[in-house]
Parts: C-alpha cells; sequence; structure tokens
C-alpha cells in the first residue's frame, strides 16, 4: 500500500470512529456499533469485547460484567455500572482473590466501572470505554482487624479515617491489592489514581516492607493524582491500556479537553 492510500484509509477510519464517537451524543446510539469502521465489524471483533474511544469520550460493545464472590462485593448504587473489558474484570476479580489468600476474610469493595454500553457516565468524566474501575481501599480498626464500610471512605496522609474515627487506612492489605495489579502482567495496567497524600504513605510503607519493596518502583510510576481532578483520597481508581490488536478504536489516554 503506498503512502497516500495507507493514508487516506487511517483518515476514512477515523472519521468513521469519529462519526461513532460524536454519535454518544445524545448516548441513543451508544454501543450499537453501527458506525465502527468496517473492518470491526467482522470476525474475530465482531465477536470479541470491544472498548472504543477515550476514557472520556467513548463507548463499550459486549462487555464483561464483574461478579460478586467471597471476596469482592459491588457497591449498591454501582450495580448497574459493574461492565468493562474482560482484562479489567478479570484483573478485579483475580486481585481481589489474591489479598483473600494472604489474609482471610478480605472483601473488596467495588465502585463504578462503565455501564453495560459504556458512554458518559453520571460522577465521572472517565469510566466510558470499559478500562476504568473505582476500588475501595481496605480498612481496619485500632486492634489491626479488618473493617468493611458499603461506602467509600476518606483518609488523610495519616492513614486516619477523615469521618469515622477508629477507622484507619490497611497499609499491609491495600499493599496486597497493589502488588497483586502490579504483578498482573495480563491485565495491562496503565494508571493507578490515588490522593498524594495517600501516594506517599503507601510507597513509605512499601519501602519498609522487605516483602513489598521490590515494587516500590513499579508503584512509584503507575500511582499519581491527575491533576485538576478530583482527589481520590476514598478509592483507588485503576485503568487499563487499550487491548494491543484495537488499533486506532481504542485511545488510551483520555481526549484533552473532554
Ligand atoms: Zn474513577
Amino acid at each position: 500500500m503506498t503512502r497516500r492510500t495507507k493514508w487516506a484509509r487511517s483518515v476514512a477510519a477515523l472519521g468513521a470512529l469519529g462519526a461513532a464517537l460524536s454519535a454518544l451524543m445524545p448516548t441513543a446510539n451508544a454501543g450499537t456499533g453501527r458506525d465502527l469502521p468496517k473492518r470491526y465489524l467482522d470476525a474475530p471483533f465482531s465477536l470479541m469485547s470491544l472498548t472504543v474511544g477515550y476514557p472520556n469520550a467513548g463507548f463499550q460493545l459486549r462487555a464483561k460484567k464483574l461478579k460478586e464472590s467471597d471476596f469482592l462485593r459491588i457497591k449498591d448504587n454501582s450495580r448497574e455500572h459493574a461492565f468493562a473489558h474482560p482484562a479489567l474484570v478479570l484483573m478485579l476479580e483475580r486481585s481481589a482473590r489474591e489479598v483473600a489468600r494472604f489474609e482471610k476474610g478480605s472483601l473488596m469493595m467495588v465502585g463504578d466501572l462503565s455501564s453495560k454500553d459504556g458512554g458518559p457516565l453520571a460522577g465521572h468524566v472517565s469510566h466510558q470505554s470499559g478500562r476504568d474501575a473505582d476500588v475501595g481501599f481496605y480498612l481496619k480498626d485500632s486492634a489491626g482487624r479488618p473493617v468493611v464500610r458499603e461506602h467509600f471512605e476518606p483518609f488523610d496522609p495519616n492513614g486516619h479515617a477523615r469521618w469515622e474515627p477508629g477507622v484507619y487506612f490497611d497499609d499491609y492489605r491495600n499493599w496486597l491489592l497493589l502488588r497483586a495489579w502490579l504483578t498482573d502482567n495480563r491485565a495491562g495496567l496503565a494508571h493507578i489514581f490515588v490522593s498524594t497524600g495517600l501516594r506517599w504513605r503507601l510507597l513509605e510503607y512499601g519501602k519498609k516492607t522487605p516483602e513489598f519493596a521490590r515494587y516500590v518502583e513499579d508503584a512509584a510510576v503507575l500511582l499519581k493524582q491527575p491533576a485538576g481532578r478530583a482527589v481520590h483520597d476514598d478509592h483507588f481508581h485503576v485503568r487499563i491500556s487499550c487491548p494491543d490488536n484495537l488499533g486506532e478504536l481504542c485511545y488510551n489516554e483520555s481526549r484533552l479537553g473532554g
């Protein structure tokens, strides 16, 4: 293919993608897939879960639903928004099981992923294309016993719950979770958003804890507080990268100004 036809083809593909994305406003067409570039309408793409567009301007097709288990609970008001790309859903299920394997009785509290077809989701800028998930922190009481809350509990950098005396940020179990994510090669982790204060706290705890110290460098790269966005002091927001085979259908980072 000459450079010019290749260029023309990718412009055509981008044009089709633009039409698909603009079909999101209003959201009635989200998830129909009608406007996808043609090659994504046939097998194998027609059989796969597809994450389309940007985290903050996109949608999804044939998404997977997160399952509850002895280790994982979905917040009541997030049950309709527990859909995402299988890579993310399976990573969450694996990591919840992993934390409970090391600390019996651990229950991961999960908030919003995306809606079934994706598109704009109330209360979020991103969470549109099935690659974002909100995960509550693991909590403990003053004796170190696990505490479970149905809501996301905000913490100060000292690890004290801001509004509930006697509830603490469980550094150990939150690091078990981080380690599970950092060592999960199948999911393609891109970001873990958390407040600057809790990021600092986790990195300091990791450095002085032999079983976590070797992961601190990786954790430092992935943990971040996004500029100008809500402070993530009551949950981790985890995002996976685009699957390799989706080409121009999927953009890793949010659209600027979106
Ligand atoms: Zn989020």
